[in-house]
């Protein structure tokens, strides 16, 4: 059977020449980097041409990077981090109500330990409102945590104004790119973010392991206490192959964003249209513009997406409906409910999140199989022959 994947957001297969460059570390260059003996003493410069690959991705100091143990981690110790240091006059949080779990639930824990939070809404498109940001700042807001791309719709916030009214009130700023960086360009200075955590296998390197850019003069409590290692910032033997994994997917998407997500945007446009000439009634999730070129995010009305999404897998299509996270329960998104779309509609949808791996043929055969499959499930659908007899 043909194997397509399209789920990109969820994970992304380990780029051929990452893995690489991680395979000596797996075999005969075990040694730890704390060593000096022989079999320690060369590792270090791996980790420093790793943490330098990291930093010419975002256009960051190399000190100004901490390896993470993933996206998850980098978000716990950006918040955590920065929150533990306040004093109990500043405990306010500014988030978004369409962030990633890793953000929401690190954020509803801090609410337990005494914290306040505010839950930045979004619009029908998946946008928040700069006055919104304005507006919820008070004397004691310490902390900005707002995504740089949604991981569901794809949608673009303006981390740029975030970051510039952040600086203006003195507020230290965090987003979490694990879903921009490898996709759109993403330069920290520019940007004006304290803190930015990415993933490695959102980004064709391994999983397990991530980085935190802190900028510079930034202090952090760490998470996880220990040795010296990271500056002091993360302690634990380095995962060596992960961090060289990660270096080299960062050198990787410095090396051929810029063609490459020309092509993928294109073949994500070319399966958009081919979907809406094929069939009424379905609707995109997300902003129509301000997006990430991988991402499509439509709702098919009158069916469910989980059994769109098993029929899919049945022609060897692998796609998500609502988020990988939240896959498995039949409550809908968080993010499509915040965008006030409704629950129907929003169990209709489905997640195309394509890649390098993606060709036009890939394109072509899952315009081939969909339309069939959600016509069937339609014709089964009370929703839709209900809707068919009012009509007509
Ligand atoms: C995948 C993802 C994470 C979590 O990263 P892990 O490396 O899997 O822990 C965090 N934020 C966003 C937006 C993600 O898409």
């Amino acid at each position: 059977m043909k194997k397509i994947y399209m789920d990109h957001n969820a994970t992304t297969p380990l780029h051929p020449e990452a893995l690489d460059a991680m395979l000596p570390f797996l075999k005969d260059n075990f040694g730890n980097p704390s060593s000096i003996h022989w079999a320690g003493r060369g590792v270090k410069k791996y980790i420093d041409e790793a943490r330098e690959k990291a930093a010419d991705l975002l256009n960051a100091d190399p000190s100004e990077i901490v390896f993470t143990g993933g996206g998850s981690e980098g978000d716990n110790l950006a918040i955590k981090g920065v929150v533990n240091v306040l004093k109990k006059k500043s405990n306010h949080i500014i988030t978004t109500q369409v962030e990633h779990p890793a953000v929401l639930t690190t954020c509803q824990y801090m609410e337990k330990r005494g914290c306040k939070v505010t839950y930045l809404p979004v619009d029908h498109d998946g946008m928040i409102d700069l006055d919104d940001l304005r507006d919820s700042i008070t004397k004691k807001t310490v902390l900005i945590s707002i995504m740089y791309a949604n991981n569901e719709t794809g949608t673009l916030f303006p981390i740029k104004e975030v970051g510039e009214i952040a600086a203006d009130n003195g507020i230290v700023f965090h987003t979490d790119a694990v879903q921009a960086v490898g996709k759109i360009p993403v330069d920290v200075k520019d940007l004006n973010v304290d803190l930015l955590s990415l993933s490695g296998h959102k980004l064709y390197g391994p999983k397990g392991i991530g980085c935190l850019y802190v900028k510079e003069g930034r202090s952090l409590v760490p998470l996880i206490h220990g040795g010296h290692q990271e500056g002091g910032r993360r302690a634990g033997t380095e995962n060596i192959p992960g961090i060289v994994g990660l270096g080299k997917a960062c050198e990787i998407a410095n090396r051929d964003m810029e063609s490459q997500l020309k092509h993928i945007a294109k073949l994500r446009d070319r399966l958009y249209k081919g979907v809406i000439d094929k069939l009424d009634h379905v609707k995109l999730n997300g902003h129509p513009v301000n997006r990430i070129p991988n991402t499509l995010n439509l709702s098919f009305e009158f069916i469910e997406g989980e059994s769109l999404l098993l029929n899919l897998d049945l022609e060897g299509i692998a796609v998500s409906s609502g988020s990988a996270c939240t896959s498995g329960s039949l409550k809908p998104s968080h993010v499509l409910t915040a965008m006030d779309i409704t629950p129907e509609i929003a169990q209709g949808s489905l997640r195309f999140s394509l890649g390098l791996g993606n060709t036009e043929e890939d394109v072509e055969y899952v315009l081939g199989v969909l339309p069939e499959i959600v016509n069937r499930l339609r014709s089964m659908s009370p929703l839709y022959s209900s809707r068919k007899s009012e009509s007509g």
